[in-house]
């Protein structure tokens, strides 16, 4: 390096993606620095996929408590149990306090510094933190997204999902303004930890983008578990404060709430960065342009993960980061194929998807097969539960390959995480078939449809 230069890398933004980038930076031997203004570990260690998924699990103690009834257990008279937002919320701190140790360990450990501010690009190669002027050879910006609070007039007064992690206690009810990965989730959660949901959207259909089947069918489910459906409703304004919320719809209705989540959508966090400085013209929903190498249009200025406004998701910013840091000090780098990344919607019950979806296999024109299983699992079966299992294979014609895999029930994530192996390797249905089942499970269906 040379003396021009503070540092080989400089990453702005202690999240998935960026911590990843700076380790196997460091890793390849470069002088690594890395800028974060609130937590080390970013939104999914703290306020995101960690914290989320540890709600859905108390959601989900509330399901095995009533069906533990039906299984047989004689649970003490009294009394039903009742979920204590306030206690989960003090073992979440305490959890994630643990997880941002980790992490700050993870980089003392690779060798990399870390300056806690708000970073703001000079000039090329040039960031201030506070009072300290850092010069880099690269500038990674990681600086990941946050909601969007503009979307509907007064909506930015609404709490958003980084609020209601951190509430101590629920409210009776709440109304959630989305039907994207975060409104279908937290609806899901907070429906089953005892609050009274309504979701409204403006589709006709919640999670757009997904396949149809499954779209229909998880709306199905979500009003099984309770949650009242507004949809095809646009939302004019919200209006109100704390505990008295007034939220008008496009054909005028007024719906009242104690409580309204806004989950319109994210932002990258590209506002007051100085990325002007470098030349860098933001993008649509002010994201940072990249080509396909992640690089900006500045020289030696890089960006991965949400900033970027692509395929919003942590392994997908953690795979971009290390190829970015292979690309730039080690020896080969590949970077990671977007086009066929699994997903999973963490609903209850959950949604899990990988490759096209039948709207995209008939925008291919070339000809195609469906294979599809609905069922009632065993488990729901034994007492009368109402909860369904469905999958949907979709089948080039003529190559037999499987282009699109789909899942609402339970554990669909954890299934499509593997079966995303096999559609990585390029698997065909011939292939899908001459698979044992593994017996009794749901996920058997995958290899017996025919
Ligand atoms: P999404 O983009 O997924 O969904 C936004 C929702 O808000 C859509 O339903 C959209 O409706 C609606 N919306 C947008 N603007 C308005 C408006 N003006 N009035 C009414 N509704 C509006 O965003 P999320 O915030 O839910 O999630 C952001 C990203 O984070 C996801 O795309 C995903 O990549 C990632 N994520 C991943 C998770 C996971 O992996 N499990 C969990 C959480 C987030 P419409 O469809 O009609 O445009």
């Amino acid at each position: 390096m040379s003396d021009r230069f503070d540092f080989d890398l400089l990453t702005l933004g202690a999240g998935s993606g960026g911590v990843a980038a700076s380790r196997r930076a460091a890793a390849h031997g470069a002088k690594v620095g890395i800028v974060e203004a609130s937590r080390v570990g970013g939104t999914c260690v703290i306020r995101g996929c960690v914290p989320k998924k540890l709600l859905m699990y108390a959601g989900q103690y509330g399901d095995a408590l009533r069906e533990a009834v039906e299984y047989g257990w004689v649970l003490p008279e009294g009394d039903l149990p009742r979920f204590d937002m306030g206690r989960w919320a003090q073992r979440k701190a305490a959890e994630i306090d643990r997880l941002e140790g980790v992490y700050r360990q993870l980089l003392a450990n690779s060798g990399v510094t870390l300056f806690e501010g708000r970073a703001r690009v000079l000039g090329p190669h040039t960031v201030q933190v506070g009072d300290r002027t850092l010069r880099a050879r690269h500038l990674l910006i990681a600086t990941g997204a946050a909601p969007v609070r503009d979307s509907v007039e007064g909506i930015a007064a609404c709490p958003t999902s980084d609020d209601l992690l951190d509430l101590k206690a629920l409210p009776a009810d709440a109304t959630v303004l989305g039907a994207g990965y975060i409104a279908l989730e937290f609806a899901s959660m907070l429906a089953r930890l005892g609050v009274a949901v309504r979701l409204v959207y403006r589709a006709d259909l919640p999670l757009r983008g997904f396949d149809d089947d499954v779209r229909r069918r998880l709306a199905a489910a979500l009003d099984q578990t309770g949650i009242e459906l507004v949809s095809g409703q646009g939302v004019k304004a919200v209006r109100g404060g704390p505990g008295r919320w007034e939220v008008v719809l496009a054909d005028g209705r007024r719906l009242q709430a104690s409580f309204v989540l806004n989950a319109t959508g994210r932002r990258p966090n590209t506002a007051g960065l100085g990325l002007d400085t470098l030349g860098i013209a933001l993008g649509d929903n002010a994201a940072v342009p990249v080509n396909e190498q992640l690089q900006t249009v500045a020289e030696g200025v890089h960006a991965i993960g949400d900033v970027t406004d692509r395929l919003n998701l942590t392994p997908v910013a953690i795979a971009q980061g290390r190829a970015l840091a292979d690309a730039l000090f080690g020896p080969a780098h590949r970077m990671p194929d977007l086009r066929q990344v699994a997903t999973a919607v963490f609903t209850l019950p959950p949604v899990g998807t990988i490759g096209l979806t039948e709207d995209e296999m008939q925008q291919r024109r070339e000809p195609y097969r469906v294979f599809e299983a609905d069922f009632r699992p065993m488990r729901q079966a034994f007492f009368g539960g109402t909860e369904r299992c469905y999958m949907k294979l979709l089948v080039d014609d003529t190559t037999d390959r499987v282009m699109g895999l789909h899942m609402l029930g339970a554990d669909a994530p954890e299934i499509v995480q593997s079966l995303a192996v096999a559609l990585t390797c390029g698997a065909t249905k011939a292939q899908f078939d001459q698979t044992l089942a593994v017996h009794p499970t749901a996920a058997e269906e995958f290899v017996l449809m025919r």
